[in-house]
């Protein structure tokens, strides 16, 4: 091989590694755009408004004001009471998303902040640490999070990205959904605003739970929100589902939710009914 092909070999390798960073292509309307411009817009589709997922700490720049953010129970770490092995065991797979996150122990990140100038506790999850799943660690940290809104007298704020619970823990993973409930009744006893906040996707005992509690309750465009997903639910009563079944919007007709908001409007949103329910100016 002469010398000229060897750098037009290098180069083509690296315009190939480049491309995909650079250039994000929409799903919805196929456009394809500079990442740049998507990311100007919290990774809203410029040109149809599709919602691209993302993740904890970006959802947690764009809701807390800037520099607010302290972060809670980031120690609490997952630990495998049933020695749970399926294709991989559950230690695997934590360790897997251990390094995938850059060393978070899991899928929730959890915190104390300002919205819009009003003092919140903020639990943000996260898709990328295995699906956003609910174990024993994230229960702990809602309730946590709860409990020091009790204290402060604030408004807790739930962002949901979930396949629902860890399937990896079992039961301890289920009494979660009991345990976060229990956690938001006291809140509304202490007469407390909890608003939740449903995106791409919100499902199984995360929907279950807690996701459905709020006094508000909001969803991203779009987001897929249910129990059991579409194709158990198709093969169980044997007929086609309708257009839209399990969106936000299909929600929202028929009463779920109350209400979509578009992500580039979400802190105004929720800086709105937190100030309503705490009757601060
Ligand atoms: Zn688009």
């Amino acid at each position: 091989m002469n010398l000229s092909n060897l750098f037009r070999g290098m180069r083509k390798q690296s315009e190939q590694q480049e491309a995909p960073s650079h250039w994000v292509k929409c799903p919805k309307c196929l456009s394809l755009m500079y990442y740049k411009e998507v990311e100007a817009k919290h990774n809203v589709c410029p040109k149809c408004a599709h919602h691209f997922r993302i993740g904890a700490k970006e959802r947690i720049a764009l809701l807390a004001d800037e520099g607010s953010f302290e972060e809670r129970d980031a120690n609490l770490v997952p630990i495998d009471p049933l020695k749970f092995v399926d294709k991989k065991s559950y230690k695997k797979r934590l360790e897997e998303s251990r390094s995938k996150t850059g060393g978070r122990n899991s899928s929730v990140i959890s915190g104390s902040c300002t919205i819009g100038g009003v003092t919140t506790e903020l639990v943000v999850f996260d898709f990328a640490f295995m699906g956003g799943s609910l174990g024993s660690v994230e229960g702990e940290k809602i309730v946590r999070a709860v409990h020091r809104a009790i204290e402060k007298g604030c408004g807790v704020v739930i962002v949901s990205a979930s396949g629902g619970a860890r399937m990896q823990e079992s039961t301890f993973s289920l009494m979660q959904m009991s345990k976060t409930s229990a956690a938001l009744h006291r809140l509304h006893e202490a007469g407390l605003p909890f608003i939740s906040v449903l995106t791409d996707p919100t499902m199984g005992g995360v929907s279950a739970s807690f996701a459905m509690l709020g006094d508000i309750i909001m969803a991203e465009p779009n987001a897929l929100i249910g129990f059991a997903g579409q194709r158990v639910i198709k093969q169980t009563i044997g007929a086609d589902l309708p257009e839209g079944f399990q969106r936000a919007e299909f929600l929202l007709e028929h009463g779920l939710i109350d209400l979509v908001v578009d992500r580039n409007d979400m802190k105004e949103s929720i800086t709105r009914f937190l100030r309503l329910f705490l009757k601060e100016d």
